[in-house]
């Protein structure tokens, strides 16, 4: 599903997030029938995206938690990705999908992605629950990408505005 391209307002309400939501749970349940799915969330910005997949996703499935800084309070990335907390488990053979909250720039995912390969999963795919295309500066395969939205800056839903505004439960662009 993508939204309407251009340069108005992004408004996604509670009702289109658990909608799309709940297509890709569906997708992710057929994709790994058979498998148990680990899902590891990227805080802070994809803890309720990550919350509300693995809710949907109605599989025997296994969790957690890394967490990365390059922004600060910043509205553009630093360009330098670094570890804040690291994941609890071990990811050998384990058939890992990537929660992030949103792809821009792509350089966090990117560094992730190598970071989490390092490791030795039996698979790694990942999950946006939003991407900026035209920001993009490395090129990262999303498997499952809730929206894709024109250039600008979004909060709400766990997505921050100078780390306010993420317990809202819609995501807008809105000032
Ligand atoms: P990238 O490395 O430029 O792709 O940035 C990825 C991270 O920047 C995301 O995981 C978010 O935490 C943050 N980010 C990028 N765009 C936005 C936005 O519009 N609102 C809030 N956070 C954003």
């Amino acid at each position: 599903m993508s939204l309407a391209p251009g340069n108005g307002p992004v408004q996604i309400s509670p009702e289109q997030l658990r909608a799309r939501i709940s297509e890709l749970a569906a997708r992710i349940r057929e994709d790994y029938a058979g498998k148990e799915p680990h899902l590891i969330c990227v805080l802070n910005g994809a803890f309720m995206f990550h919350t509300d997949l693995v809710r949907a996703l109605g599989m025997t499935c296994t969790i957690d938690f890394m967490q990365t800084s390059s922004y600060g309070n910043a509205k553009q990335s630093s360009g330098e990705v670094k570890l804040v907390k690291d994941l609890q488990f071990p990811l050998s053979d384990r058939h890992v999908i990537l929660v992030d909250d949103i792809v821009d720039t792509g350089i966090t995912m990117n560094y992730l992605l190598h970071y989490l390969q390092g490791r030795g999963p039996a698979s790694l795919k990942v999950a946006a629950l939003l991407s900026k295309p035209s920001r993009r500066k490395v090129e990262v395969p999303v498997e499952y990408l809730g929206f894709t939205i024109p250039d600008a800056f979004v909060y709400g839903y766990g997505l921050d505005r100078s780390q306010y505004d993420r317990n809202l439960p819609f995501i807008t662009s809105q000032e």
